[in-house]
């Protein structure tokens, strides 16, 4: 029988392995984090990770864990409402919706344990490639154990060993951005009605919505060029000096339950090539995504998809590896426009935030027109997560 090999357990890696193991392929999957909780995990999924979800027949999943829908997005430049779009953006759609990735994951898992040729290796990382006639032929662990596959999946993130190992080249797009992320107590306001703001004040950002698990998640950005000493600095005061007045004194009132925050780094770009005779690189290990506008896990989902389309009918057969290798490229050809187009797309939205940050006056501008030019902003705006949220290329599950 044909072994596959996945590493990392994240949305591309689990979903993945659950559907090739459904469909009888034996699968390992292999993760080095021993809790789902431990690492950071981004829970905002668009329409195009919702229909994902869907057609891995996982819709009701959702329904049972902790989820939440934003109800609208709102903008503040130097304290001044901008504009607000409500959710869902199309009429009938789905909203943008948050869900815990630590319980969809942890779900997700329960259904692949169901299937006989799956199985977990959970709590230790894989360190290097094994080798033979020039092809992957499996994986070494941390713990010295070796593990034979007939192809090995990188799903393994944005600092992929696998593709270190694989020598697959990573073009990065530079940032100029690192996020720090915050969890505090929520407040009514949030309860009543989720909206995800965007606050802007001076050269500080932040967006703040209510999580999937109910608290309040703030993502400060962190400006490469203007370094500050993060850990030292009274965050209540620093976020309530650029919030609106009504977010500020929530800021202030829970100056002792805002967590320490964590330095999360971006890092954004696309491997020019994801396999290589035997492995294949998906995931944020072969194209990591920017925060921007939640698409990572969208796009992870859809990988998923598109790879289980192509590898069933190539694993089904008695291992016949040059099948494989084929395959690899297909997959590759068939998602790369769609990474390329929403990476083009989320560099778009940074470079909008970019001239906001770098000129007071388009900022005073915008700020104090708003009334006048706030609608064709907000047109503006919408016209551009069209895209983002529904996806470029047509993605369908054949199975
Ligand atoms: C600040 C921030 C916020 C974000 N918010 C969102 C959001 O709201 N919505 C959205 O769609 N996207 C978001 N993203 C992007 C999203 O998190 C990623 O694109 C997505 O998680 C990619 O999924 P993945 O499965 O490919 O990789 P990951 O989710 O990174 O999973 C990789 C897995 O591999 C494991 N692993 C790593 N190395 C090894 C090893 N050597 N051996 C074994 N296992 C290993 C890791 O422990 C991890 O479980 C955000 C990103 C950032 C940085």
């Amino acid at each position: 029988m044909t072994q596959v090999v996945i590493i990392g357990a994240g949305p591309t890696g689990l979903t993945l392995a659950m559907l090739l193991a459904k469909q009888g392929i034996a699968v390992k999957l292999i993760e080095a984090s021993s809790s789902f909780r431990r690492i950071f995990r981004g829970e905002a999924l668009m329409p195009s990770g919702l229909e994902a979800i869907d057609q891995m027949g996982l819709a009701e999943l959702v329904t049972k864990i902790p989820h939440r829908a934003i109800d609208a997005w709102e903008f503040y430049i130097e304290s001044r409402p901008i504009f607000r779009v409500d959710e869902p953006m199309e009429s009938g759609g789905k909203p943008c919706t948050l869900i815990s990735q630590p319980a969809f994951l942890a779900a997700v898992l329960d259904r692949a344990n169901q299937c006989e040729q799956f199985e977990l290796i959970q709590g230790t990382a894989v360190r290097d490639l094994l080798w033979q006639n020039e092809r992957v032929s499996g994986v070494k662990l941390a713990d010295g154990r070796e593990i034979s596959a007939d192809l090995v999946i990188g799903a393994d993130g944005r600092n992929s060993i696998v593709r270190q190992q694989a020598q697959l080249e990573l073009v990065q797009v530079a940032q100029s951005f690192d996020i720090l992320w915050f969890k505090l107590p929520t407040s009514a306001a949030f309860q009543a009605e989720n909206v995800f703001y965007s606050v802007l004040r001076g050269q500080d950002a932040f967006g703040v919505f209510q999580g999937s698990e109910g608290n309040l998640q703030v993502g400060w950005s962190l400006h490469r060029d203007n370094p500050i000493e993060w850990q030292k600095i009274d965050w209540a005061e620093k976020l309530a000096a650029a919030a609106p007045d009504w977010l500020a004194s929530h800021f202030r009132a829970q100056k002792d339950s805002i967590e320490r925050p964590l330095l999360l780094s971006i890092v954004v770009g696309r491997c020019p090539q994801w396999h290589v005779p035997g492995l294949l690189l998906l995931g944020d290990a072969a194209h990591p995504m920017s925060p921007i506008r939640a698409q990572g896990i969208n796009m992870a989902l859809r990988d998923a998809i598109v790879a289980t389309n192509h590898l069933l009918p190539a694993l089904q057969q008695s291992p016949n590896l040059a099948v494989i290798d084929t395959a690899l490229a297909q997959i590759q050809a068939e998602r790369e426009p769609e990474i390329i187009e929403i990476q083009r797309l989320q560099q778009a939205e940074v470079a909008q935030a970019e001239l906001m940050h770098n000129y007071p006056i388009l900022r005073h501008a915008v700020s104090r027109l708003a009334p006048v030019i706030g609608s064709r902003i907000r047109k503006s705006w919408l016209d551009r997560q069209l895209q983002l949220r529904r996806g470029f290329t047509q993605v369908t599950l054949k199975i």
